[in-house]
C-alpha cells in the first residue's frame, strides 16, 4: 500500500467536511504516537486481500506466510480478507469477467486537487452502467457505509478516470469482518448518479473552506480523530456547553419525548467529555514518559502477562521433548468452516446462532439531536 498522504485525505473526510478548520489546526500540531501494531496489522490485512483478489491458490496456503512488513497472516486475517475477495469475485463473474482495479491511486480533481487516495478495489460494470467501490476495514470500530465521505471521495476519483457520459448506478461497500455488531460484515450503499451532486458539492465546499482563509471549526463526535483535540478551544467549549445544558435541563420523566431528548443530551455530553478525557490522558502519558511531572498523576505498570520469547515451532518442539502436547487445538468458527469449503447446510446442523441480550440503542430512523450547528 502506498503510504504517502494527501492534505485532504479521503480517510479523514468525515472529519474535515464537518470541521474544515481541523486541517490547518492539525498541521500546527504534532501527530501523537500511533498504535503501530494496529497499523501494521491493517497493512498486512490489505496485503492478504491483494493476494486473494489476485487468485492466491487456496486461502489456507496464505496462513502463516509473512507480509512485507513482517506481520504473519493468521487464519482470522485471511478469512476476513476472503470475505471481501469473494464479494469482488461474485461481482466480476456476474458481469462476465469484469476487470478489478486494486490498490488504485485516484485523484478527485473535480472536487479539489488535494483530494486523492488509494482505493482498495473498484470495478466498472459497463453493460449495467454500475460502478462498484470496496473499502476494507480490519479495525473493530464500526464504520457506517451510508453517506460515508471516504467512499464518496474515492468515487469522485474513479469517476474522473472513467469519464462516464449519461446516468449510472453506484454500489459502495464497506467490508469489515471484525466488528461486534449484528450487521453483515459487508455493508452497501446504493445510489444513482442523480443523487451525487449534493454530496460532491459538500466535499467541494468543505475542501476549499479547509484550505482557504479562516476555515470554520465545529466540534462533534468527529473530533475523536483529530490530533488537535486536547488543546482545541472549540472542542473544549462544546464539552463545557453540553455540560451546562445537562445541568440546566428540566425533564418531565413522564413525557417520553422529553425523556428521549434528555437521553440524547446526556449521550452527547458524555461522548464529548469522554473524547476530551481520552485526548487529555494520551497527552498526560506522553508528558510523563518524557519526564514532565504532573502533580497527582503517574504511570504505573499494567497487568503483566507471560509470552513465549521463541517462535511457535520451537515451543512445540520443546513440549515434544517432554512428551507434552503444547498446541491448543481449538475448532475454527462456523463461518471460517464454511469459507474453508464445508457445506453451509452441514455447518448449520452443527452450529447455533445465539441472539445477543437486548441493549438500549439510538434508533437509526430518528433525526439525531444536534449541537453546535
Ligand atoms: S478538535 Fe474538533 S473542533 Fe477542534 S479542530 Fe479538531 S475536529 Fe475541529
Amino acid at each position: 500500500m502506498p503510504d504517502d498522504h494527501s492534505i485532504l485525505a479521503p480517510s479523514s473526510a468525515s472529519r474535515w467536511t464537518k470541521c474544515p478548520g481541523s486541517i490547518k489546526m492539525q498541521q500546527d500540531y504534532p501527530q501523537p504516537e500511533k498504535d503501530q501494531t494496529a497499523a501494521d496489522e491493517g497493512t498486512a490485512a490489505h496485503e492478504a486481500l491483494e493476494h486473494l483478489i489476485a487468485g492466491y491458490g487456496h486461502p489456507r496456503d496464505l496462513i502463516g506466510e509473512t507480509a512485507s512488513n513482517g506481520f504473519v497472516f493468521d487464519a482470522e486475517m485471511v478469512a476476513g480478507a476472503q470475505v471481501m475477495a469473494d464479494d469482488i469475485r461474485k461481482v466480476r463473474v456476474a458481469g462476465g469477467g469484469l476487470n478489478a482495479h486494486v490498490e488504485d491511486r485516484t485523484h478527485a480533481n473535480q472536487l479539489h486537487s488535494q483530494i486523492w487516495g488509494t482505493v482498495d478495489c473498484w470495478v466498472w460494470d459497463e453493460p449495467n452502467k454500475t460502478v462498484y467501490i470496496w473499502d476494507f476495514k480490519y479495525g473493530r470500530r464500526y464504520v457506517p457505509v451510508i453517506e460515508n465521505r471516504q467512499l464518496l471521495c474515492y468515487l469522485a476519483g474513479v469517476l474522473v478516470r472513467l469519464n462516464i457520459h449519461g446516468a449510472f448506478n453506484v454500489v459502495m461497500k464497506i467490508v469489515q469482518p471484525r466488528t461486534f455488531t449484528p450487521d453483515s460484515p459487508i455493508r452497501e450503499w446504493k445510489l444513482s448518479s442523480s443523487d451525487l451532486e449534493p454530496y460532491f458539492e459538500e466535499l467541494k465546499v468543505a475542501a476549499h473552506t479547509a484550505l482557504g482563509e479562516n476555515p470554520t471549526l465545529r466540534a462533534g463526535s468527529h473530533c475523536r480523530y483529530c490530533t488537535r483535540l486536547v488543546s482545541c478551544p472549540t472542542a473544549i467549549e462544546a464539552g463545557q456547553s453540553l455540560f451546562d445544558a445537562v445541568q440546566n435541563v428540566a425533564v418531565d420523566h413522564k413525557k417520553p419525548a422529553d425523556f428521549g431528548k434528555y437521553l440524547d443530551l446526556l449521550t452527547q455530553a458524555s461522548e464529548m467529555v469522554e473524547l476530551l478525557k481520552t485526548a487529555a490522558e494520551a497527552e498526560a502519558e506522553a508528558m510523563l514518559k518524557s519526564s514532565t511531572p504532573i502533580p497527582g498523576w503517574e504511570l504505573q505498570p499494567g497487568q503483566s502477562s507471560r509470552k513465549w520469547s521463541v517462535d511457535e515451532k520451537a515451543v512445540l518442539e520443546m513440549g515434544k521433548g517432554f512428551g507434552i502436547e503444547l498446541q491448543n487445538q481449538k475448532p475454527i468458527t462456523p463461518k471460517q468452516a464454511e469459507d474453508a469449503g464445508i457445506d453451509p447446510a452441514i455447518v448449520s446442523a452443527f452450529s447455533k446462532t445465539h441472539e445477543g441480550s437486548l441493549k438500549l440503542k439510538k434508533s437509526k430512523n430518528l433525526a439525531k439531536y444536534k449541537f453546535n450547528d
